[in-house]
């Protein structure tokens, strides 16, 4: 075995002392070491231990930008020196990662951090901005000194081992930082802030399924008038809304009369037309904008944006034919899912492929024999799924829902549990994900991130939605504010409400069973038998099987009781033949 220059990391638990200066020589001799084992790689030294008199850890930041080929060589050079790449729950991804050790300096055992960035994030620029406005501004650095003391002296001992400490400690940090990064102008606040709007103007929905049903009824509540587009005049937001244009989603003269009459347009689906987005935001500020919608409405500019963005999404790849489809089935192996880039949701439009005999089929099935791009993933083993729903205000500031553990059958949701109950810092790197994705996608409104947790404790990303989403139902009874009242407050440029849950809360999806016919729901009395449930039915006047026809939502104390509820409840209700 070599002796390498860097030895395995040890975790260590939050503390706050004082600013010690041989980590700055720590931070040189391994900027050299890096630059020895792969010429040309700019090391920078970042975080508390790069600011001359900042107590903290002692923890050495560093970190390296490189294009995404390049972060393979990074690694590989940093491993060759003795660092290992983090792992566990919650680790960074391969696309981002983080790789650790320690090294032995002046007599004394540093524990560094080397941070490999993907060059265009913009991440480094923000992590220099700070540290140069510490290093220059004795009052925020005495703020800043006083908050990690403040955290250190909260954090009980009997909060058990570094483990389970550090995510605390990096949570509490983070929204002091975040807010000085605003305060500081080194986090930029979203592209086009608006002024608050005020009760009595108009929002337009593209879309008026239940989603914008149930968001109708929250702007109904805050005194705003409603307009839907949809092609269905009966569609569920009819019901609640002041006006429905009649039109697909696709129809930009339809979408352009919306955006006359409105003064905010916002989308409750990812599948309308770009170009009958762009018509709606010629009339009134379109929220969340164009680029969301553009990033998450086709599958493969989704997974291209997330790689960009550092993300970890399942292996994919673009196949254009069966031959291709066949190699990717090499690559990636088999089982693998084949999902049509645009216009797939709740599991439709994607196929899950388990033999090579069967992917010519599922490829024509799919409508990709004459060569239309489809989207070939590896399948993940995951231990569970999740999701985060995040809100960002006009000022640029995040602030996520607890996380929700999911379920689905057969692509469709079937249930979700909020908080979920996941161990730290599973949902503290959860929500990071959704802070900075919403942050990259310039996002004003609500997005929900979905998430795989791997057997390995990796978070891997499976889809975006720029919206509210069914997994966050939950918040109508579960939590301060809903996620629909949350998503037009943002749009509003209203201050956000808060996110606290109010226990834990179990929400079922109804789905339709049998033949298409006209939706009547019996056994409501049954279902209602439990003072704790709430039914929402969503005015669907036909019902098929697995259509997303209403939800029901138990709040309580515990996961397993709040779901059993859920679920006796749910099977009252039978659709009448
Ligand atoms: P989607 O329509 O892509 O959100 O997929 C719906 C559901 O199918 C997901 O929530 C998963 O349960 C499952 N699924 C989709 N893609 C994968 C994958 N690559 N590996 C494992 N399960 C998947």
């Amino acid at each position: 075995m070599p002796d390498l220059p860097i030895r395995p990391y040890e975790r260590r638990p939050a503390t706050c002392d004082p600013w010690d200066p041989r980590t700055v020589g720590v931070a040189r001799d391994l900027a050299r070491l890096i630059d020895a084992a792969r010429a040309g790689t700019v090391v920078h030294h970042i975080g508390s231990t790069a600011v001359p008199g900042l107590p903290g850890k002692n923890v050495v930041d560093l970190a390296v930008e490189a294009s995404p080929d390049e972060i393979p060589q990074v690694v590989e050079a940093a491993c060759s020196l003795g660092f290992a790449p983090q792992a566990g729950p919650g680790a960074f991804p391969p696309a981002r990662p983080l790789l650790w050790g320690t090294v032995l300096h002046e007599g004394a055992a540093f524990s560094v951090h080397l941070h490999v960035m993907p060059v265009g994030r913009g991440e480094l620029t923000e992590l220099l901005g700070f540290r140069d406005a510490l290093r220059s501004d004795a009052a925020l650095r005495d703020g800043y000194a006083a908050e990690k003391r403040r955290i250190v002296e909260g954090l009980a001992p009997s909060a058990g081992s570094a483990r389970s400490v550090a995510p605390t400690y990096t949570m509490q940090r983070a929204s002091f930082v975040d807010a000085a990064l605003y305060r500081l102008g080194l986090r930029r606040p979203p592209s086009d802030p608006v002024d608050p709007i005020a009760p009595g103007a108009t929002i337009g929905f593209l879309g008026g399924g239940q989603l914008g049903r149930m968001m109708a009824l929250s702007a109904r509540a805050m005194g705003y008038r409603v307009v839907a587009l949809d092609p269905d005049p009966n569609c569920p937001t009819a019901a609640v809304a002041d006006a429905i244009i009649v039109g697909r989603y696709d129809d930009a003269d339809a979408a352009r009369r919306l955006g006359q009459i409105s003064d905010v347009v916002t989308y409750e689906l990812e599948h309308v037309g770009i170009e009958a987005a762009r018509a709606a935001s010629e009339g009134a500020p379109l929220r969340p904008g164009l680029a969301a919608l553009a990033a998450t409405q086709d599958r493969l500019a989704e997974r291209r944006f997330l790689s960009d963005i550092g993300e970890q999404t399942a292996p994919w790849r673009e196949v254009r034919g069966v031959d291709e489809a066949r190699a990717a089935a090499r690559e990636l192996g088999l089982p693998m899912r084949l999902k049509l880039p645009i216009g797939g949701y709740d599991g439709r439009s994607q196929l899950r492929v388990t033999n090579a005999s069967a992917i010519e089929a599922a490829v024509l099935a799919l409508g990709g024999g004459d060569g239309r791009p489809l989207l070939a993933e590896g399948e993940i083993d995951f231990a569970a799924e999740l999701s985060v729903v995040i809100a960002r205000g006009r000022d640029g500031r995040t602030l996520a829902f607890p996380i929700s553990r999911n379920v689905h059958d057969a692509g469709v949701l079937a249930e979700s549990v909020a908080p979920a109950p996941f161990p730290e810092p599973i949902g503290f790197v959860a929500t990071e994900i959704g802070d900075w994705v919403a942050r990259r996608l310039d996002l004003v409104g609500v997005m929900t991130a979905e998430l795989f947790l791997a057997r390995d404790g990796m978070l891997i990303v499976n889809e975006l939605a720029p919206r509210v989403h069914n997994s966050g139902h939950w918040t109508i009874e579960g939590a301060a504010t809903s996620q629909f009242e949350q998503h037009l407050r943002a749009i509003l440029g209203l201050p956000l409400g808060s996110a606290a849950p109010h226990g834990t809360a179990a929400m079922v999806n109804l789905l339709g069973t049998g033949p298409d016919r006209p939706a009547r729901l019996s056994g409501m009395e049954r279902a209602l038998a439990d003072p704790g449930v709430h039914v929402h039915v969503y005015g669907k006047r036909r019902v098929f099987e697995r259509r997303k026809m209403g939800h029901l939502t138990v709040v309580g104390a515990d996961a397993d009781a709040v779901l059993e509820r859920a679920r006796r409840a749910r099977a009252e209700l039978t659709w009448e033949d």
